[in-house]
C-alpha cells in the first residue's frame, strides 16, 4: 500500500526556532519514515506580509533549508519543495476563493490575532486575509491527510477542511479532509513571556543562536513578575522558564528540586536560568554542529531544493487534472 502523505511547512521569514521544533519539526523527524513526506517553503504565504521586504523571503529559504537539515530532516525521505514554484497552487487558490464567503476568512481566529499583531488597522492586504484558502490549497494539492503544526495552525485546517468538503459536494469526490497533527508542546511561549515564540514577535531563541546568544537570551528570561527577591514564593505554573526546563532538561529530578525550591522561594532566578542555559544547549550543540556542515555549500542545496520541487509539481499537476475535470474545464 501506498504511504499516506504528510504535507506541511515554514514561512521564510527568518530562522526557525525552539517553538518550531517542539510544535511540528519534531513530529516531522519521527514520521518521514512512515509517511510520504512534503515539506513547504511557504514564500507565497511569507510574502502576504512581507511584500515590500522580498529580500528577507529569499534570504531566509536558504536559512530555513539549513535549519531542516541541521534537525535531521532527511531530504531522501522528505521532499522539500518551494511554494511559489508550483503555480498550480495559485491556480487552485483561485476556485477555492470561490468556496468561501469574506466574512468567514476575516472570522479565524490566528488570522485576527495576527492582523492586531501587524497592526493592519482598516488597512487588511487582502492577499494575507486570504492566506488560510490559499493554505488550503497547499494542503490538497499533494492530498496530505496528515498536517503536522503547532496549536495556533488548527483554524487553518479547520477552514481546510470545510472547503474540500464543500468543492467534493459541489464538484464530486476528488480531494480528502486532512487531520492536523498537533506537537509534544501545543504553542511554546516567547522567551518575553508572551504565549507564542514567534518570528515576526522577535521573543525567539533560535535552534543556530551561538552559545553566547543562547546565555543572554536565557539570562533576560521573563518569569514570574511579582517574584522580586529570591526569597519570594515564586509561581511555576506558565512561568516560561519552567515551561522550557519541562520540556529541555532531560534531568527530570533537577527539574522537580528547582520548582520545590522556587515556590519556597529558596532559589535565585539565576540558578535556574543557568541550569537551563546548560539543558538548552546540550540541546543545540549538535543541531550547530550539524548545520555548519551544510553551510555554503549552495550547489547541494540548491539541488535538494530543485529536486524536491520537480517531484511536488508532478503531484500537484496531476491533482489539477482532475480539478478541472471534476470542475467542468478540461476543455480539449
Ligand atoms: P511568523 O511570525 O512569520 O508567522 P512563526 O514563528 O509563526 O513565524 P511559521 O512559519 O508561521 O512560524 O510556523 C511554522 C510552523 O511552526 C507552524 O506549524 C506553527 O504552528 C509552528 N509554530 C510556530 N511557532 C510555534 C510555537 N511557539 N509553538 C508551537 N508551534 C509553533
Ligand atoms: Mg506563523
Amino acid at each position: 500500500m501506498d504511504k499516506k502523505r504528510i504535507l506541511t511547512g515554514d514561512r521564510p521569514t527568518g530562522r526557525l526556532h525552539l517553538g518550531h521544533y517542539v510544535g511540528s519539526l519534531q513530529n516531522r523527524i519521527k514520521l518521514q519514515d512512515e509517511y510520504d513526506q512534503f515539506v513547504m517553503l511557504a514564500d507565497v504565504q511569507a510574502l502576504t506580509d512581507n511584500f515590500e521586504n522580498p529580500e528577507e523571503v529569499r534570504k531566509s529559504i536558504k536559512e530555513v533549508l539549513l535549519d531542516y537539515l541541521a534537525v535531521g530532516i532527511d531530504p531522501k525521505k522528505t521532499t522539500i519543495l518551494i511554494q511559489s514554484l508550483i503555480p498550480e497552487i495559485a491556480e487552485l487558490t483561485v476556485f477555492y476563493l470561490n468556496l468561501v464567503t469574506l466574512e468567514r476568512v476575516l472570522r479565524n481566529p490566528t488570522v485576527k490575532d495576527e492582523i492586531k499583531q501587524k497592526g493592519f488597522g482598516q488597512n487588511i492586504p487582502a492577499g494575507f486575509a486570504m492566506y488560510p484558502v490559499s493554505q488550503a490549497a497547499d494542503i490538497t494539492i499533494f492530498n496530505a491527510s496528515l498536517v503536522p503544526v503547532g496549536e495556533d495552525q488548527l483554524p487553518m485546517i479547520e477552514q481546510t477542511r470545510e472547503i474540500v468538503r464543500k468543492f467534493n459536494s459541489l464538484y464530486g469526490q476528488v480531494f480528502i479532509e486532512p487531520e492536523a497533527l498537533l506537537g509534544e508542546v501545543k504553542r511554546l511561549p516567547g522567551i518575553d513571556g508572551n504565549a507564542k515564540m514567534g518570528k515576526s514577535l522577535g521573543n525567539c531563541i533560535y535552534l543556530s543562536d551561538s552559545e553566547e546568544e543562547l546565555k543572554r537570551k536565557v539570562m533576560s528570561m521573563y518569569t514570574d513578575p511579582n517574584r522580586i527577591h529570591p526569597t519570594d514564593p515564586g509561581k511555576v505554573e506558565g512561568n516560561p522558564i519552567f515551561v522550557y526546563h519541562d520540556v529541555f532538561n532531560p534531568d527530570k529530578a533537577q527539574v522537580a528540586d528547582l520548582k520545590k525550591r522556587y515556590q519556597e522561594g529558596k532559589v535565585g532566578d539565576i540558578e535556574v536560568k543557568e541550569k537551563l542555559f546548560v539543558a538548552l544547549n546540550n540541546f543545540l550543540t549538535p543541531i550547530r554542529e550539524k548545520r555548519s556542515e551544510f553551510e555554503g555549500k549552495d550547489k547541494i542545496l540548491d539541488r535538494i531544493l530543485k529536486d524536491g520541487t520537480e517531484k511536488a509539481r508532478g503531484v500537484a499537476g496531476e491533482t489539477m487534472k482532475k480539478v478541472r475535470k471534476a470542475m467542468k474545464i478540461d476543455y480539449f
